[in-house]
Parts: structure tokens; sequence; C-alpha cells
């Protein structure tokens, strides 16, 4: 018997290192069109892309028209000439064949698989999110995939976890989990959803947001045992929790206001929508030669 029947995961900064693929793939992109990569580069594209991300949020862009933007804005600051929308599409190619895994994610799902439904909810493209699942073979893992990029919602849309929850074979929210790296969209939207929640949390930062998470992991190694599939079980709910304990869910009324009065969501996305977290990864940081050159 597992605490719960079903495990919602996040792919980006949760199963898949979103950020090293992220810098490898705009190297990729910029080389392509004769461009020495550098670390201005990557820094400016995420400043951009944020608020891409941000214009696409608030349905002032298209989805088509992401990689124009943020790669017209791009060329432009550096005085790169270019067809932005043509290096749009090598970078979303290139994207698509980044699939390494954050450390432990192959061990926690193959503990978890057969005892419990796993689906992933992720934002971003279809076509991207789909070919780099197949490469990580994280497809082969998954009961379900949710894709908000093939749907008119994404996370923290709570009709998106529902839906995965649907696809997944029906399972009640009150019996399922979701995990992930982004309050914002992951906790905030299983909170409303009605859905326990795991902040993974590799880098030990803090919760900027009036809400939390039912429990937070440093490791991926630890959700096995929060599930109940396998090693031990979490500390029981402290009334004052220390911040890698299970915490209480706040009480509906406090979850609304909560959700009302949050900060802006960075919502994650592995097409890149803002995020919190620092530096891209080890491997993408060999990518970026250092001093800047080429523009
Ligand atoms: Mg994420």
């Amino acid at each position: 018997m597992t605490r719960y029947d079903c495990v919602l995961l996040d792919a980006d900064g949760t199963l898949l290192d979103y950020e090293a693929g992220e810098a490898r793939a705009l190297a990729r992109a910029l080389a392509v069109i004769g461009i020495e990569p550098c670390p201005a580069h990557l820094a400016a594209y995420r400043e951009i892309n944020a608020r891409v991300w941000e214009r696409f949020e608030r349905r002032e862009i298209t989805q088509r028209e992401i990689g124009r933007e943020r790669f017209g804005e791009l060329l432009a600051r550096f005085g790169i000439r270019g067809d932005p929308e043509a290096v749009g599409e090598r970078y979303l190619e290139f994207l698509g064949e980044e699939a390494k895994l954050i450390d432990g994610a192959r061990e926690a799902l193959h503990a978890l698989r057969g005892r419990v439904k796993l689906a992933l909810v992720t934002n971003g493209l279809g076509a991207v999110q789909r070919a780099r699942l197949a490469r990580s073979g994280l497809d082969t893992l998954l009961d379900a995939v949710v894709i908000s990029g093939e749907l008119p919602i994404a996370k923290p849309d709570p009709r998106i976890f529902v839906l995965a929850l649907e696809r997944a074979g029906g399972v009640p929210p009150h019996r399922a989990i979701m995990v992930g790296d982004n309050l914002a969209s992951d906790v905030l939207g299983a909170i409303q959803a009605g859905l326990a929640s795991c902040w993974f949390n590799p880098r030990g930062e803090a919760n900027p947001f009036p809400f939390f998470p039912t429990y937070e992991i440093r490791s991926l190694a630890e959700l096995p045992g929060i599930v109940g599939a396998q090693g031990p079980l979490p500390r029981p709910i402290s009334p004052a929790p220390s911040p890698r304990s299970p915490v209480p869910q706040p009480a509906c009324g406090g979850r609304r206001r909560a959700a009302e009065s949050a900060p802006t969501p960075a919502d994650p996305s592995p097409d890149g929508s803002p995020r919190s977290s620092p530096p891209y990864g080890d491997g993408g940081a060999s990518s970026w030669p250092s001093p800047c050159a080429g523009t």
C-alpha cells in the first residue's frame, strides 16, 4: 500500500537538466550562423526569453512568434546578422536533442514504476518535449504525458493537473502528489487542484511565496520514501516545520488567498520561461568560452 496512487512529475529542472541543454542548444544555434558563443549571449538570451514568455502567457504573442521575438531581439542586441526565425527553429531542433537526466531521476522512477501511476506534466512545446522524453528514455517509464504546448492550458492552471490524473487512469486528486522544482507553477498548481505537492529543491533555496508544499526534498532519492513505495517514511507533520520537513497544506481559504496574492509565477518551461534558478549546468558552462568573441 502506497501513500499515493499517482505521482505527477515536472520535466525540466526535476527529471531533465534543462539549463545545460538550453546553453548547449543556444551555442549550437549561434554556431550555425558563424557566431562563437559566449556567456553574454546566454545571459542575454535568458533575460530576453523570460520577457518573451511572459508576453506569451499574457497572450500578446502566439507560440509560433516566440522564436522570432526572442531571437530577433538577441541578434539585434549583439548586432548579429541572421534570420531570427531560422535561428529559432535550429535552436528548438537542438534543444530537442538535449535529454540529460537529473541525478537520481531514473532510479526514482524505476522504484516507483508499477507501484503507482507516473505522469509527466510539463510546460513547453510538444515536439521539443516529446523528442527529449524519447531520447532520455523517460517515455518508457511514464503512464501518461501532458504537455502544455499541445493544450490551451499550462501550469499552474489546475485543469492541467486534473487532465494528467484522468490520463493516468482516473486517479482522484487526494490520492496524487505533484513533484516539481518550481513553487509558482508546480506547487501552486497542485495546491489549487487539490493534490499533495513535493518541492524538489536541490539548491536549498528559500520559499518566497505565501504558500507551502506538502514536502520538500533535496534529492530525488527521497521521493520513493515519500510516496511510500520504499525507503524510510517522511517525518510527521510538525506545527513548526523545518525547511526539509513535511509541512501542512494551508487551509482552503488560505490557499485561495495565497494564490491570489502570490507573486507572478516564474513558470518554468523547456522552451524557456522565466526561472529562478541560478547558473546553467556544468555541461552548458563548458560550451561557452570566455571572453566573449565573435559578435
Ligand atoms: Mg521545472
